[in-house]
């Protein structure tokens, strides 16, 4: 027997361990597992080229529990180790790794992902553990290796009698951490991080229908049918699934097989995807995954955070931010790369160079997909429109290499239910929708039943109305009036749809300038001018004589400032409720209010007409609604 100190310069390392990685102690068994995989996937290399003279088979991975003797036994039958090797690679190797690491990262440590990088994957057992063995035995020809250490640098190595290829890692659980005794808790463990490594993971057994056999069924004197019950028989619980989708070729899958892991990924989950973007590249990085367009809403904070990060089918995180562009941590799906740096901070993450690359990459194959989804099948994406466009109007104000693609696919509704790229738009209303200054006004409403009134005066005009109703419409309406050349949007309801859209100057007034100045006195005294600017305007007679808007500029502001961003760089401050009160001077009822002899009388109709303005835009509420609705029936009685 060989006795010996482990090639450490820090004598209490386990302390340190322990206590730098304590947040994330859970991670030891995916470390263990990772080596009991690479150890197995190194022999099928091994074999595949003839170097190992051995049967590969169909090797598995077990982990066990012995709740008795507090023990837990991950055992594999992989390449395994001989007594020179658990020498070099474990007692030296790992040591130097698990000084640097703690040299370099004392402060950083926590970030998952670190420790496999740094050669200190089978000393986070020591997190959990107060003992561990290994006993293993090299596909060599050679002796079996017994390693003990009970986290002190002294280990002891000497011969075992195992005759079969592989390592056992036995971990006796220290008193702190015996909840990893409890199989619902390494099975919440192996489900977390093991979920589709590629070599079967065995965790206990299972009852299951045997599948050579059929159950009789018989029939008694009365006809009666009965079935024998089904023989059960006793089969490993394979907790992984070694071959998940993302690891497939495109052509090897079918619409089934992609809806199907999406189902696996999340069990919980009962919608289905909309569509899935299969991501496959090997130059000039590694990276395969699938993402997935769920059916979004407008809540752009709560759907994210659902992409799960790989390294070679190891689960590695859910926070992909950074490596994945903003706009779509919005999707769900998994992505795998050995490339992504996990050992170093998100902010670093963020400037470096493969990962923009990455990043870039994901971005022109979600743009693409969305292309050809809406060439081959346009009717079908429009129907998804509601449903994705959040992601694509985020990703055009966020991205401009997306903004750029999205040329081809994103799309402009109308309120009839049209779908207009932006340049069949533009086409489409170019004629009847240039003003007088040559500007072409894009009239848009975000709420049909509140801008009734307006989008019905806009198509009797033959003008079209856009239906834009995501959050951050204001933004990206924005972005379009700055990269696009004379064009501008406004509301239906902004104003009165001749000056939306100004074809020539007014039409004449009837009113003469003693008359507008009579008029203009009269509506001061009872219209509030703290809340509406009067704006006296000669428009078509029969022209609701009183129209209450709110300026574009304003009210876009003011959403922008809600959504964030944008509007707040005007430094506005938070605006006032404030509206314009456009009245028609050619209208009737203006020439009626003039010619009422009363004052009161006057006052009455014009308090009576801002009513009901306001009524319908929703603006008259409590007291004053009651006041209208009794001044109302008085009027009629
Ligand atoms: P890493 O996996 O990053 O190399 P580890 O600390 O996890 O670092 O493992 C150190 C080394 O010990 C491995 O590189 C491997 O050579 C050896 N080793 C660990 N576990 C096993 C195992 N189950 N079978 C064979 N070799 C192993
Ligand atoms: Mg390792």
């Amino acid at each position: 027997m060989a006795k010996g100190n482990i090639n450490v310069s820090v004598e209490n390392i386990f302390p340190l361990i322990k206590k730098f990685l304590y947040s994330d102690h859970e991670i030891f068994l995916r470390e263990l597992i990772s080596n009991a995989t690479d150890a197995t996937l190194k022999l099928k290399h091994l074999t595949s080229i003839g170097e190992a003279s051995v049967e590969y088979g169909n090797p598995k991975i077990e982990v066990k529990i012995d709740k008795e003797e507090k023990k837990l036994h991950i055992i594999d039958q992989g390449v395994g180790m001989t007594a020179e090797e658990v020498e070099k690679y474990i007692n030296q190797i790992a040591f130097s790794g698990a000084e640097e690491f703690l040299d370099k990262y004392k402060d950083s440590a926590k970030d998952s992902g670190i420790i496999g990088h740094f050669g200190l994957g089978f000393y986070s057992a020591f997190m959990v553990a107060e003992k561990v063995e290994i006993i293993t035995k090299s596909y060599k020809d050679e002796p079996a290796a017994h390693w003990v250490c009970d986290g002190s640098p002294e280990f002891t190595l000497e011969k075992a009698d195992k005759t079969e290829r592989g390592t056992e890692i036995i971990l006796h659980i220290a008193e702190d951490s015996t909840e990893f005794l409890e199989e619902s808790k390494i099975r919440e463990l192996l489900m977390k991080y093991n979920k589709f490594m590629p070599i079967p993971i065995k965790f206990g057994t299972k009852e299951v229908n045997d599948p050579d056999f059929t159950p009789k069924t018989t029939k008694d004197e009365d006809g009666k049918e009965t079935t024998e019950p089904h023989k059960q028989i006793t089969v490993d619980d394979i907790i992984n699934n070694p071959d998940p989708a993302w690891t497939k070729q495109p052509t090897e899958l079918e619409d089934e097989d992609y809806k199907n892991f999406y189902r696996e990924l999340y069990p919980m989950q009962f919608e289905e995807p909309l569509f899935h973007i299969h991501l496959n590249v090997d130059y000039p990085f590694n990276l395969t995954g699938i993402l997935y367009f769920p059916k979004m809403t407008n809540d752009l904070n709560i759907q994210k955070d659902k992409i799960q990060l790989y390294q070679n089918q190891v689960f590695v995180t859910d926070n992909v931010e950074g490596i994945v562009p903003e706009f779509l941590t919005m999707l769900r799906g998994v992505i795998d790369s050995p490339d992504i740096p996990l050992n170093v901070s998100r902010s670093y993450l963020q400037a470096d160079g493969a990962v923009k690359k990455i990043s870039s990459y994901i971005t022109r194959k979600v743009a693409d997909k969305l292309k050809s989804l809406f060439n081959n099948d346009r009717e079908d994406f429009e129907n998804k429109w509601d449903d994705i466009k959040v992601v694509i109007e985020y990703g055009m104000l966020s991205e401009d290499k997306f903004f750029e693609k999205a040329e081809a696919f994103a799309l402009y509704p109308t309120v009839d239910g049209k779908y207009y790229t932006f340049e069949e738009l533009t086409n489409a209303i170019k004629a009847k929708q240039t003003d007088k200054d040559d500007k072409m006004v894009i009239l848009y409403a975000s709420n049909k039943d509140e801008q009734h009134s307006y989008i019905e005066a806009a198509k009797a005009k033959g003008y079209e109305v856009l239906m834009l109703d995501s959050p951050i419409v204001s933004h990206l309406i924005q972005k379009l009036e700055t990269t696009k050349e004379n064009i501008s949007f406004a509301r239906v309801d902004g104003d009165h749809i001749d000056n939306l859209i100004k074809k020539e100057e007014n039409a004449i007034s009837k009113l003469s300038d003693e008359e507008k100045t009579k008029l203009d006195e009269l509506l001061k005294e009872v219209v509030p001018s703290e809340k509406f600017m009067v704006q006296l305007e000669a428009m078509d007679s029969n022209a609701s004589p009183f129209i209450i808007t709110q300026p574009e500029f304003m009210r876009r502001m003011k959403e922008m400032q809600a959504t964030g961003g944008g509007g707040g760089m005007f430094g506005m401050g938070n605006m006032p409720e404030m509206y314009n009160l456009i009245v028609n001077t050619n209208s009737e009822l203006v020439g009626e209010i003039l010619n009422t002899k009363t004052k009161k009388k006057q006052e009455r109709l014009i308090t009576q007409s801002l009513d009901l303005a306001r009524l319908s835009q929703g603006l008259l509420k409590g007291e004053e609604l009651t006041n209208f609705i009794k001044r109302s029936y008085d009027m009629i009685k």
